[in-house]
């Protein structure tokens, strides 16, 4: 291996801090990755194992290196996540359940996989390369008005109309570097040199787009509660303020809180459950401290929350 698989896990140590009062058993790791937090958990719980997941091979092959030293304690499956109930071993109680969300920083360094805009790559921004749909084909046959709304939905940007024309004009876009011209030709001078990375917003939404990222979200989660043991946990690490947002309402809605109507208006309004399926351990998303920002940027997004299966 000429490149290590490095990837610092972002609060970790708070990572484990939650899982510490689960009962003995099995925590699925649903975005195992390079198996950052997967090893500081199995270090911390000697009594827990894990099932490590990933759709990313790249990955997997990282994370087997990385919890070789965990043996038999230690299983690793190739899957989305979304199927986690599938997945999911039966017989054994399951006493956690993590998602580290978004892409890992080898999938962001490695420039052939084209998640990057930093260096010119074919458009690509598959987690899982078997998947069909490519960056190239988001960017080469949607609609001009699709392209936008997913700009401006996932992107947050507010030049998404104006990128999605030149990126139509444009076409066909072939390479990483092609994206970035039709991004820096949308925004205007006076913004293109405000806030990072004028490309930034735009690379994360169809990112977002190619890999179904939020719908998948959605569906892992909704299925997570359901595996946990009386006593387990579900913990969320997101990124993106609207994944944080799918997360917060989800555990208000198993904590018998109701969902937010206006929030999800394609849901026929639901009755609060009179049991709760889960009381909430963070009333707050946790985030990264001072120290933890000043060694790791990508922690500086970053939003923790967990809830606690209920019998
Ligand atoms: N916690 C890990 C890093 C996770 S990075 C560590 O400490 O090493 C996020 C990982 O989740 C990436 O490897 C990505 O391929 C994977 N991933 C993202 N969405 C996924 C999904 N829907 N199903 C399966 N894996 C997913």
């Amino acid at each position: 291996m000429s490149e290590a698989f490095v990837h610092r896990p972002v609060l970790g140590r708070e990572v484990v801090e939650l899982l510490s009062p689960v009962p003995e058993g099995t925590v699925v790791d649903c975005t195992v990755g390079g198996g950052g937090h997967a090893g500081l958990l199995l270090d911390a719980r000697p009594d827990l194992r894990l099932l490590g997941i990933d759709r990313d091979d790249a990955a997997l092959a990282a994370a087997s290196r990385a919890l070789e030293r965990f043996g038999a304690r230690v299983r690793l499956v190739r899957a989305e996540f979304s199927a986690i109930a599938e997945v999911a071993p039966t017989g054994e109680d399951i006493v956690g359940v993590l998602f580290d969300l978004g892409v890992s920083s080898p999938q962001l360094d490695r420039a052939e996989r084209g998640f990057s805009y930093w260096a010119d790559a074919p458009l690509d921004m598959r987690m899982d390369v078997r998947q069909d749909l490519t960056a190239a084909e988001v960017v080469n046959t949607y609609p001009e008005a699709d392209l936008a709304a997913v700009i401006a939905e996932f992107g947050e940007e507010r030049f998404a109309r104006r990128i999605a024309a030149e990126i139509v004009a444009r076409r066909p876009l072939e390479t990483t570097g092609d994206l970035v011209d039709a991004i820096k030709a949308g925004i205007p001078a006076p913004a293109r040199r405000r806030g990072g990375h004028p490309a930034r917003r735009t690379f994360q939404a169809i990112r977002m787009e190619v890999n179904r990222e939020l719908p998948n979200l959605r569906e892992g989660l909704d299925e997570s509660v359901h595996l946990l043991t009386p006593g387990g946990r579900t913990l969320v690490l997101s990124y993106h303020s609207l994944e944080d947002r799918i997360v917060k309402q989800q555990f208000n809605e198993w904590a018998g809180k109701g969902p937010e109507q206006a929030a999800q208006p394609r849901r026929l309004p639901v009755v609060a459950s009179s049991r709760p399926l889960v009381r909430m351990i963070t009333r707050k998303p946790i985030r990264a401290s001072e120290e933890e920002l000043a060694e790791n940027p990508r922690a500086s997004s970053a939003r923790l929350r967990a809830a606690e299966r209920l019998a």
